[in-house]
């Protein structure tokens, strides 16, 4: 079997030719889409994360402001940033780089961030959204996920779609996409049994547990389309998914790497929220309908 790769860099760059001319139109017209990032405290992963983010703002014509707070920033400091951001014009998206210190509640975080300038898609509002299949903003990983099989013509109607992993930015939310769009969803978390068994009915298989090499071609049906979340780095520095890539060549129909799949997806949705949510703003200023 041919393997075909599900290449996120270069879908980035043709969604990104699109989006620029959007966010450059919003600017002409004196509204340019802005972004916010705060980070709270040093962890280094998170401020590559954020670094990736700031660069994209500029590929994309988006306006970014970063606010690199210390550890020891107070629940109540970080709400009054937040408070003030969700009241700034200028601002239309808020991403608040998680995780947070533990002194933080992070849902307490969340739940302060406009609903409007969500563009992470975390608040309780949006995740309602999604779950109702009315979805507003999608969590960026799993709309980067759609976006490539889309892209590919790889329609989830009728499939089985197993996903490994069931978090609330990523499993669960492109389980719900996916169940939307027609497919059958399995769910599978650390405690299924047998999980190969699970794996192998996969028509779309989507792996996002953060245990590198989980998912090996003992464990995937032939011909099927595997997705993989996972960005794991090992000992020795190199950077690996939660699917054993190469055992894929040959058997998967579509594959994405680690990296140059699903990353790039990620902060490419990131800004397409951010200018999806300036253009709601500027109709809302505007009183016309409702982009979003
Ligand atoms: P979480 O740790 O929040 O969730 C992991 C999920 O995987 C949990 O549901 C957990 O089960 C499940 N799990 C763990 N081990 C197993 C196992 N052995 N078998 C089956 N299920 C298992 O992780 P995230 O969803 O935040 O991230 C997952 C991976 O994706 C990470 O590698 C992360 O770095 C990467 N990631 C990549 C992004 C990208 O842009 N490419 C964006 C976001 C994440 P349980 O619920 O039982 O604990």
């Amino acid at each position: 079997m041919d393997t075909r790769i599900l290449d996120g860099v270069a879908l980035s760059r043709k969604l990104r030719a699109e989006w620029q001319g959007r966010a450059s139109a919003l600017a002409q017209a004196g509204h340019p889409p802005g972004l916010a990032v705060l980070i709270v405290g040093q962890d280094p992963a998170s401020a590559v994360y954020v670094r990736n983010k700031i660069k994209a703002c500029a590929d994309f014509g988006v306006r970014s402001e970063q606010l690199e707070l210390p550890e020891q920033t107070t629940e109540a400091e970080l709400l009054r940033h937040i408070d003030r951001l969700n009241r700034d014009p200028a601002v239309h998206g808020i991403l608040v780089q998680l995780p947070l210190p533990k002194h933080i509640a992070t849902e307490k975080i969340i739940h302060a961030i406009d609903p409007a300038k969500d563009v992470d898609g975390f608040h309780p509002l949006n995740v309602g959204l999604l779950a109702a299949g009315q979805p507003r903003f999608v969590p960026c990983t799993p709309a980067g996920i759609m976006e490539l099989l889309d892209a590919a013509q790889i329609n989830p109607w009728g499939q089985h779609a197993v996903v490994v992993g069931a978090s609330n930015i990523v499993g669960k939310p492109v389980g719900l996409l996916l169940l939307q769009r027609g497919a059958t969803v399995t769910f599978c978390n650390s405690k299924t049994r047998d999980l190969a068994a699970h794996t192998r009915q996969a028509d779309i298989l989507v792996v996002a547990t953060g245990r590198p090499k989980l998912v090996n071609a003992d464990m995937v049906k032939e011909g099927a389309v595997v997705v993989d979340v996972g960005i794991n780095r090992l000992p020795d520095g190199s950077l690996v998914g939660d699917v054993d890539y190469q055992s894929m060549l040959g058997k998967a129909s579509y594959v994405t790497p680690v990296p140059g799949g699903v990353g790039p997806m990620t902060i490419t949705m990131l800004m397409i929220n951010t200018v999806r949510a300036a253009e709601a703003a500027y109709a809302r200023a505007h009183k016309a309908v409702n982009v979003l």
